[in-house]
């Protein structure tokens, strides 16, 4: 065209000779596509938003008012055309390479995959009640089990729980038709132990517990773990000693703890635990305080308190021989402080992406 200006006359014959050029050639070009990823790209580079067509497509408004119509007539049915054809050649590839997988040699389905499988993962809640177990451990307290359907006498009245106590309220259970019930708690195994075997003891009793109960931070099963010991001459000293060693090989060296006096029917006296908050702790040990604290810098973690004497006895150990504390966790919880999980649900959700993270 040389270097002189396009005059409309050529701008009209050189749009007509692309469209012509394209017409030849588009379909070798689809026909010679090897996959349908290669099929796609080749459509693009012709329909797509900076395809060939496209671009004769925007010069348009250059030809004069008098052939644009004609021209862009031409333009359409190349357009229909090149579809047309991207969907034939489609559907042909498609069939070509089914017809390939057919004939070719059948999968064996028995032999080994080649790619190494991934591993699953510890649940978060394994995990802690692992941490848990081997901290007790190295306490001296061995792991006892129990069922999780139990004798009423078992989970409320040996605890010290008359039928109309309050407690029993605040923990309304599910019960089977049999009058049994889902135990509220694993303190159903100290009774078992304390039933069956003669002090000293001290023992360990995760397991799932069940409670109607369910909202963000309560799910009716859920999971505790309990610590008990029975000997001569326990005191609240040597309960103290434990969760100040238990804070200090779960939570890290230098963990503060601090009992608050509280209410449990199975102790007395009995406390609530907090440990120093674990969301704010500085380098320099100190918590300056944050909203999972509420700005204490202390952060609740379980339940503890000496065995009420009327418990022992309801066991037959004399407490006026024999004395003993318990503690309980509820090991959602500790999870949730341990990892920063926000939501209880997120543990029961079955999620593997979730889960994977730990
Ligand atoms: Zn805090």
């Amino acid at each position: 065209m040389g270097a002189e200006p396009d005059s409309p006359a050529t701008i009209d014959s050189s749009m007509a000779g692309a469209l012509a050029q394209l017409r030849e050639a588009f379909l070798p070009r689809f026909q010679a596509a090897p996959t349908e990823q290669a099929l796609r790209d080749e459509n693009a580079k012709i329909l797509g938003k900076k395809g060939e067509l496209t671009a004769i497509l925007k010069g348009l408004g250059q030809v004069p008012p008098a052939e644009r119509k004609a021209i862009g007539e031409k333009v359409n049915a190349l357009k229909n055309e090149v579809e047309q054809g991207f969907e034939r050649c489609l559907r042909d590839l498609r069939a070509k390479l089914r017809q390939a997988e057919l004939s070719a040699p059948a999968f064996d389905l028995t032999l080994p995959g080649r790619m190494p499988a991934t591993l699953g993962h510890k649940h978060p809640i394994s995990l802690v009640r692992e941490e848990v177990v081997a901290v007790f451990r190295q306490l001296g307290f061995a792991v006892f089990d129990g069922p999780e359907v139990e004798h009423e006498e078992n989970n409320f009245t040996l605890l010290g729980f008359p039928p109309d106590h309050p407690a029993t309220d605040m923990q309304d259970s599910f019960w089977t038709e049999s009058g049994h019930l889902l135990r509220t708690h694993t303190s159903n195994i100290q009774i078992r132990a304390m039933k069956s075997l003669k002090p000293p003891m001290a023992f360990l009793a995760p397991g799932a517990v069940y409670r109607r109960d369910d909202d963000a931070t309560h799910s009716p099963m859920f999971h505790q773990i309990e610590a008990f010991l029975v000997d001569r001459n326990v005191t609240l000293a040597h309960l103290k000693g434990v969760l100040a060693e238990f804070a200090e090989r779960m939570y890290g060296p230098g963990t503060p703890v601090r009992l608050r006096p509280s209410y449990f029917p199975f102790v007395e006296p009995g406390a609530e635990v907090d440990i120093g908050c674990v969301f704010c702790k500085q380098s320099d040990g100190t918590r300056k305080g944050c909203s999972l604290c509420k700005h204490t810098g202390f952060i609740e973690v379980l339940g503890c308190g000496m065995i009420h004497p009327v418990v022992l006895r309801n066991c037959g150990i004399d407490p006026d021989e024999f004395s003993g504390f318990a503690l309980g966790m509820g090991l959602e919880r500790i999870a949730m402080l341990r990892y920063g999980i926000p939501n209880i649900k997120l543990m029961f959700d079955n999620d593997p992406r979730f889960v994977a993270q730990f």
